[in-house]
């Protein structure tokens, strides 16, 4: 009278990942997140490149000046 506890418990641990993160630069898919509902995050991949537009951007806002 035993009964298969491992098929139940793969049921139960399925995991759906429904949220993905997307390089804002070349639209790469960086990575996925489990989440309630279907979303999309932007972040900056590994890319020399992509990485070098986010320093740009950074660099891109008011500049702080050094004047004392
Ligand atoms: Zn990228």
């Amino acid at each position: 009278m035993e009964r298969s506890v491992n098929d139940v418990n793969q049921t139960s641990v399925t995991k759906h990942q429904l949220g993905v993160i997307l390089c804002q630069c070349c639209g790469e898919v960086i990575d996925t997140v489990p989440t309630n509902g279907v979303k999309t995050l932007y972040g900056i991949c590994e890319d020399n490149h992509c990485r070098a537009l986010s320093v740009l951007r950074i660099d891109a806002a008011p500049a702080a000046v050094m004047n004392d």
